[in-house]
């Protein structure tokens, strides 16, 4: 988890987020990229003003006067385990992803865990995945005992490659676990065309993809199941928590009994309260998050909104700086979420600077910033995985070894190389905030050779 921004440590870099006003006043302009005549200025990390003084949106958002009654309400009452406000929750959230049913869990990684436990995902089987995500998504697969097999990302969108996948693909393969990640959707129509011809699940790893659409769809509700994270630096927040999503009854009744120690429930045991019938899990949400969810989730559609327009705006802004390409969208995207803004460097023409260096100078302009994951299947726990006792009793060794051997992928890594995010609470400020940040990428670029 700590590791999920690179260098710096969730916490560290949600925490650079807020930075405090400071003595000096920048009168840094607008910058006209490529025109003559423009003004020589010092870069920040040189000991220049730096172009943004004013602090940015602080993240999560939390209003005194209207968010803490239900909360305080839920504290009085008692009743701290799942019970109505949970209930309430699962209702507006199904309502809101255009979802039939909603399961409330403890967290994203657990919505996924039993989304794949119930689809029959488990040992013996191979799950493809990106391996430019969050962690968890790898780690739920060996959770439930299946190979991740990795599909590299498409450097132009950072998501799953739709025509790296097929090549992948073995009689062993039960699903495909595509996460939109940075929460732009991924190509959702070529990965269940896909998964029809192969027969595989689809669950959708949503953690970071509230609100998003394919194609006037909410992302979640585009495969068999949606997962989705309501983690404290998630774009709707509660500290801990997540959820499933679904359409089919008798599944969703399954994640319900699963998630509640395999107690039965609906399909599973007809009558609710006649024991346990499935093997299970407890990852139900509690009462006091989902009191702050239902507060939370009254500003996430303008929120998303706001960050929408600042992006596209951003981009306007960005696109045209030599060495610098913004994320390219699929055409079957209506809307993303933007967990994340991200753009690659290209060195080259920076002078050759670093992306740590590059990174170093545009914060020290006052816009925090990161170099995002960092080739998170290279990390031991992959090996580790693949070598402990369970593994190597559950699997023949040329199984295990194809997983290791098909953990290489060039695209990701060059993604790990080159990203830049903007963490999304500096797109729920003002065009003039969009201003900054690209006024700033500009003076770096021109500035260029006084980093060498
Ligand atoms: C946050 C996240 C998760 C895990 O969610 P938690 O609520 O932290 O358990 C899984 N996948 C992705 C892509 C995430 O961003």
């Amino acid at each position: 988890m700590d590791k999920a921004h690179g260098s710096l440590t969730r916490r560290q870099f949600v925490n650079t987020m807020t930075i405090g006003p400071l003595a000096t006043v920048s009168f840094y302009g607008t910058s006209v990229y490529g025109k003559a005549g423009k003004k020589a200025t010092i870069l920040a990390l040189k000991g220049g003003q730096p172009v943004r003084t004013r602090p940015w949106p602080s993240w999560p958002i939390w209003d005194k006067n209207h968010d803490e009654e239900l909360v305080i309400e839920v504290l009085r009452s008692g009743v701290w385990s799942r019970n109505k406000i949970v209930e309430e929750f699962e209702s507006q959230y199904a309502n809101l992803i255009g979802a039939k049913r909603c399961i409330g869990t403890t967290n994203g990684t657990n919505a996924l865990l039993t989304a794949l436990h119930c689809l029959d995902v488990g040992i013996g089987d191979e799950v493809l995945v990106t391996p430019y995500t969050f962690v968890a998504t790898i780690q739920v697969i060996f959770l439930s005992g299946a190979l991740p097999i990795m599909v590299d990302p498409d450097p132009e969108t950072f998501q799953i490659n739709p025509d790296k996948m097929e090549e992948k693909i073995s009689e062993d393969t039960k699903a495909i676990l595509p996460v939109h990640i940075l929460g732009l959707p991924a190509h959702m129509d070529r990965i269940n065309t896909i998964a029809g011809k192969h027969n595989l699940a689809v669950v959708e790893d949503a953690c970071q993809a509230w609100l998003a659409e394919w194609k006037g769809k909410k992302c979640g509700t585009l495969g068999d199941l949606g997962c989705f994270s309501f983690q404290n630096s998630k774009n709707l927040p509660c500290g801990e928590g997540g959820a499933i999503v679904g359409n089919d009854d008798k599944l969703m009744d399954r994640c319900y009994s699963y998630h509640d120690f395999g107690r039965g429930y609906g399909d599973i045991g007809q009558v609710e309260g006649t024991g346990f019938r499935i093997m299970g899990n407890k990852c139900r949400m509690a009462e006091y998050q989902a009191a702050i969810l239902l507060a939370q989730m009254k500003r996430l559609e303008q929120q998303t909104q706001t960050r929408n327009e600042n992006a596209e705006y951003l981009t306007s802004r960005i696109k045209d700086i030599p060495g610098i390409i913004p994320c390219r969208l699929y055409e079957g995207v209506t809307r993303a979420a933007y967990h994340l803004y991200p753009f690659r460097y290209k060195k080259e023409y920076f002078n050759n600077i670093s992306r740590g260096r590059f990174i170093a100078a545009l914060r020290a302009e006052g816009i925090p910033c990161s170099s995002g994951y960092n080739r998170v299947n290279k990390n031991a726990f992959f090996e580790n995985a693949l070598r402990s006792k369970n593994f190597r009793k559950a699997y023949p060794a040329k199984k295990l070894d194809r997983c290791r051997q098909l953990n290489s992928c060039p695209d990701g890594d060059q993604l790990c190389d080159e990203a830049v995010w903007l963490f999304h609470s500096l797109l729920l400020g003002t065009k003039r905030d969009m201003d900054d940040i690209a006024d700033a990428i500009e003076k770096i670029y021109e500035n260029r050779e006084s980093l060498a």
